[in-house]
C-alpha cells in the first residue's frame, strides 16, 4: 500500500486545495481525509472493477465507501460532498488514474 500512498501524496496532495504549496496536508486532527482513510478499499475497488465506465466506478465507490463513511447520512447524502469538500469525491478521476499508473509502473 506504501507505493499507492506515495503516489497519492505526490499527485493528489500536491494539487489538493487542502494542502500547502509544498503538498503538505492542512487538515486538522479533527478532520479526516477520505482518500487516506479508505485508500486500501479504494485500491481494491479499482482492481476489482473490470469495466471501462468511470461513472459506473464512481457509483460503486459511493456504494462501497460512502455507505459506511461517518459523514454520510441515512439518505446517502453527504454535506462534505455537497460542498465539494471531500477529497475522494473531488479528485476521484485523478485518484483512479494514479492507482492505474502505479499498477502499470515496473517498480
Ligand atoms: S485532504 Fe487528503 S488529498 Fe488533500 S492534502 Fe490532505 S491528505 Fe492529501
Ligand atoms: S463523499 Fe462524503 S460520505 Fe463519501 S467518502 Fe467523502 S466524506 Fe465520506
Amino acid at each position: 500500500m506504501d507505493k499507492y500512498q506515495k503516489a497519492i501524496r505526490e499527485n493528489v496532495c500536491a494539487i489538493c486545495v487542502d494542502s500547502t504549496d509544498h503538498g503538505a496536508c492542512t487538515l486538522t486532527n479533527k478532520e479526516t481525509c477520505a482518500v487516506q482513510l479508505y485508500l486500501p478499499e479504494i485500491v481494491d475497488l479499482v482492481h476489482k472493477y473490470d469495466g471501462k465506465n468511470l461513472d459506473e466506478l464512481k457509483i460503486l465507490l459511493r456504494d462501497k465507501i460512502c455507505s459506511h463513511c461517518r459523514t454520510s447520512g441515512d439518505d446517502g447524502d453527504c454535506y462534505l460532498r455537497e460542498d465539494a469538500n471531500c477529497s475522494l469525491d473531488r479528485y476521484y478521476m485523478l485518484i483512479v488514474d494514479v492507482i492505474k499508473r502505479v499498477d502499470e509502473s515496473p517498480n
